[in-house]
Parts: structure tokens; C-alpha cells; sequence
């Protein structure tokens, strides 16, 4: 071949024949596709949970500085502002600040005294008021009054000046429509009221995560407490726990007041914070078809956490710094892509979920986008540990699912099952509930069979224990299965 000849061929394939110098459209994702790297998005985590952002607690300073460090991050990659020119959604989030580990002390039958051990035994009340409570105590199951379901905790037994031993939960569970009417009393606020309204000095959980899903009552304190201290506590007094648990379950309300000897003293350290505000961080990517860009794909999941106690962290790493490095990928990716979502595509950092679902409940009654014009929201909570996907509720909307198993199938090859939407009666856990009541065709996504422990909602919950390769397959998963949705124009 002589000079001559390799010009023309090469003016053959450079401008007769594009189709061997342009990339398909496969080519052009799978060029995206493969720029998702577990590197950066294990960054982005570690970033979510450093020290400097407390623990994102919603409401707080340091929750609002992570916030501008994800706006700060949709702005750098050309995701626009999507509430009128701002990336926040502000919404009333009261809080408190729990400012040291405080101090839980038994003293026994005998007169022993035992000073619990922080993490281990106990964690402070994340609501609880400032200052010291003792005394004896009360077991009072889950420390409800229902006279219309002929249920009373506190019927046989005075709490008045006493320190209460309370339960999660309600004694039904079923979930079925009788469940519906159990639901008021599952609020943690409720018992809470309740347990004042009663006359409580202060209260031990029989749970012991952090939680602020709770509530601020003036002068009420409160700890959790481990199943094994109320155990030994039992055990003091002569009970069986166990035993005690069996018959709560079978809504038998054995509430008992324990030895006159045996005395509790919390103390505890807060600052409460009534009229703060807290932020969904909202990000949007326009788009490119005329008609379908009025349509939009929300692309959720909360940003905050469960905050800091004293000197202690809780970075909630998995819960929920994965989910959102997870979405951050998949935005950074569609932001960049080639080939561009026909339909508008919303990403969400939810604020105020660990406090009672504050922002999502927000967002669905101050809507960016009016709620028919909604096709899907996909939320994200603890997507970083595991080797498998599972997305609830994807076999109740088979026409939004099946881009999901394409991109697996096709791309992935993890292990992917789904559930069907089940209606819950009981009281609402994640965001995504919220978006589905609201008439959303909601799907939530979450690894499954986790590498390391998962230790939800405690300070373990730390950076180590994440699974930086799903993290990735789940951005992937996010990025070709949200394009998918966003051009497929049957939907
Ligand atoms: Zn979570």
C-alpha cells in the first residue's frame, strides 16, 4: 500500500464512513460507566464521616457544613440548584446536642454499686434534658396506655418520682390492619409523653442505639440501656427477663416495681436547640427533551446521622455516608455522560430522617417537581456493605425494574432480588415510605449479605466497615439504570 492508497482509506473511515471513527452510544456510556471509581467514592464516605462534621446530626452546624460540602460538590460537576436558584430545602428541625457520654450507675439489692460502661452497657439519651435523675425502678414494658385496645401499662403499677424500664415496640406484630391501630403508640415521642404524663422521673430504654428520634421534655432524663443490664438488673430482683419479655408479647402488660434497694442514677449533659433549622440538599440535571424534561427521576437518600456524643463519634458511615457517596457517583456520572437523561433527573440529600423523616416529609408536601410528574424515587440508606443488591419493592413496577436487571444482568453480576411493595401499618422507618404514601413509585436499594459487621447506630459504624467495590457497582447500577429509565420513552 502505497501512501496514496492509506490516504484515501484513512479519508474512508475519518469522513465516509463514521460509523468506524464515532463512538455508538454503548461505547459513550460504557466510557462513563467505567470513569465510576470505588476509589473516589470511599473518599466521598470518609469525607461524609470525619470528625468534622460531628456525626451529622440534622439541625446542626456541622450537619449544614457536610450540606454545602455535597452542594459544593453538584455545583462543581454542572448539577444546577434546584429549589429557585438555591441547592437547600429548609425545614424546622429542633435537636440537642449531647455533650459528654454522661454516667449510668446501679446500685444493687446488696448495696454494690456498678458503674456502666459507655459504649457497651449504655448510651445517653440523644434528647434527653441536662442534669441527674435517681431512684428506683419500675418495669413498665412498653409503657403504653390504649383503653380503647383495653391496654395499660401503667395500670397496676405508680411511677410517680420513679425512673421507668421501658420497651420499644408494641405488643402486635402482625402487619395487618389491626396493626393500623397500635400505630400512635409506637412513637418513641408518645411513651415518652406518656411516661411523663404518668409522673416518671427519668426512664432507661431497653434499647440501646443512638436515636434522635425522640423527644426534648423539660427535666425528663433518660439513657439507653443493653438487653444484658436490664437482664442483670432482672436477675437482681430475682426475675427473668426472658420470661417477663415472653408474656409483654402475649399483651399480658406485666409491669412490676423492683426492690426498694435496688436504685438507678442517670446523669447526663445536653443542650437543646428548639427553633434550629436543617436542609435537603437538592440538585438537578435538566432534561434534554423538550416534552420530557417536565418529568422528573428523584434520586434520594439521607445525609444525616446520628451526631456525636461528648468526644465519641458515630460517623454513620454505612448508615447512610455509602448511600450518599453512592449517589454523588451517580450524579458526577450522569452530570458528565455523553448520553444525556431525556427526562430531568432531582438528587436529594435528605435532612432529618434519624430525627423522624423531617425532610422527605417536607419534601413531599413542598414538592419541586408536582408529584404526577414523578415517574420513580429511588432511595438509598446503608449501600456499602455486601456483595449483593436488593431493591424493595421492584416487582411491584416490573416496567421500572427490568432496567435495573438489564444493567446488572448485562453489566454487574451481582446478586439482585426484589421485593413486592407491602403496605406497612405500623409506623413509617425510612424515607422511602414517605415518598411512597405520597403516591411515588418508590424502590428502595440495599446491599445484602454484608462483608463486615453492621453496627447501626452505634460509634462502630465506621469507614472500615465498608465495602468500597459496591459501593461502586452500586453507582454503576444507579448511572446505566436511571439513564435507562430517563430515555425510555414507553414509560
Ligand atoms: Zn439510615
Amino acid at each position: 500500500m502505497n501512501y496514496k492508497h492509506l490516504f484515501c482509506l484513512l479519508f474512508f473511515v475519518l469522513f465516509v464512513f463514521p460509523g468506524f471513527s464515532q463512538e455508538t452510544e454503548t461505547e459513550k456510556i460504557l466510557k462513563t460507566f467505567h470513569s465510576i471509581s470505588s476509589h473516589e467514592l470511599l473518599g466521598f464516605a470518609e469525607e461524609l464521616s470525619s470528625p468534622k462534621y460531628k456525626g451529622r446530626l440534622s439541625g446542626s452546624p456541622e450537619y449544614l457544613d457536610a450540606a454545602k460540602w455535597c452542594a459544593d460538590k453538584f455545583a462543581e460537576w454542572g448539577i444546577k440548584p434546584a429549589n429557585a436558584g438555591s441547592y437547600f430545602q429548609d425545614f424546622p428541625n429542633e435537636y440537642s446536642e449531647v455533650s459528654s457520654v454522661g454516667k449510668l450507675v446501679y446500685s444493687s439489692q446488696k448495696g454494690k454499686e456498678i458503674n456502666y460502661r459507655f459504649p457497651d452497657d449504655y448510651l445517653p439519651g440523644s434528647n434527653s434534658a441536662s442534669g441527674s435523675v435517681s431512684g428506683e425502678m419500675v418495669y413498665v414494658g412498653y409503657g403504653i396506655t390504649a383503653p380503647e385496645l383495653n391496654y395499660d401499662d401503667f395500670k397496676n403499677v405508680d411511677v410517680k418520682g420513679k425512673i421507668i424500664i421501658l420497651e420499644s415496640g408494641v405488643p402486635y406484630t402482625k402487619n395487618d390492619t389491626t396493626l393500623t391501630k397500635w400505630t400512635p403508640y409506637a412513637y418513641h415521642r408518645y411513651k415518652f409523653k406518656n411516661a411523663v404524663k404518668h409522673g416518671a422521673a427519668g426512664m432507661i430504654y431497653a434499647s440501646k442505639i443512638a436515636n434522635p428520634n425522640t423527644v426534648n421534655l423539660d427535666d425528663f432524663i433518660y439513657a439507653h440501656i443493653s438487653n444484658k443490664v436490664v437482664e442483670q438488673i432482672f436477675a437482681d430482683a430475682g426475675k427473668d427477663y426472658k420470661a417477663v419479655k415472653k408474656l409483654l408479647q402475649k399483651r399480658e402488660a406485666p409491669s412490676f416495681a423492683l426492690n426498694k434497694n435496688q436504685k438507678i442514677s442517670i446523669s447526663a449533659k445536653t443542650k437543646y436547640f428548639p427553633n434550629a433549622k436543617s436542609y435537603n440538599v437538592v440538585g438537578l440535571l435538566e432534561g434534554t427533551d423538550p416534552v420530557l424534561k417536565d418529568e422528573v427521576i428523584i434520586i434520594g437518600g439521607h445525609l444525616d446521622g446520628q451526631g456525636q456524643m461528648g468526644e465519641v463519634l458515630f460517623p454513620g458511615a454505612l448508615d447512610n455516608a455509602s448511600g450518599v457517596a453512592d449517589i454523588l457517583g451517580a450524579a458526577k456520572a450522569l452530570a458528565f455522560s455523553e448520553v444525556k437523561p431525556k427526562r430531568s433527573v432531582l438528587f436529594i440529600l435528605i435532612g432529618g430522617e434519624e430525627c423522624g423523616l423531617y425532610g422527605s416529609k417536607f419534601y413531599v408536601e413542598n414538592p419541586l417537581f408536582p408529584i404526577e410528574k414523578t415517574k420513580m424515587m429511588i432511595n438509598l440508606d446503608m449501600v456499602g456493605n455486601g456483595t449483593g443488591f436488593f431493591v424493595a419493592s421492584g416487582k411491584s413496577f416490573p416496567e421500572i425494574y427490568k432496567h435495573f436487571e438489564d444493567a446488572n444482568d448485562n453489566f454487574l453480576h451481582r446478586t439482585m432480588n426484589a421485593s413486592e411493595t407491602r403496605k406497612n401499618y405500623g409506623r413509617p422507618r425510612s424515607d422511602a415510605s414517605i415518598f411512597e404514601d405520597a403516591g411515588i413509585n418508590t424502590l428502595g436499594l440495599w446491599t445484602r449479605n454484608s462483608v463486615f459487621p453492621v453496627h447501626y447506630h452505634l460509634p462502630m459504624d465506621k469507614i472500615n466497615v465498608l465495602t468500597p467495590e459496591i459501593m461502586e457497582d452500586a453507582a454503576k447500577l444507579l448511572y446505566l439504570s436511571i439513564l435507562s429509565v430517563a430515555n425510555d420513552e414507553g414509560l
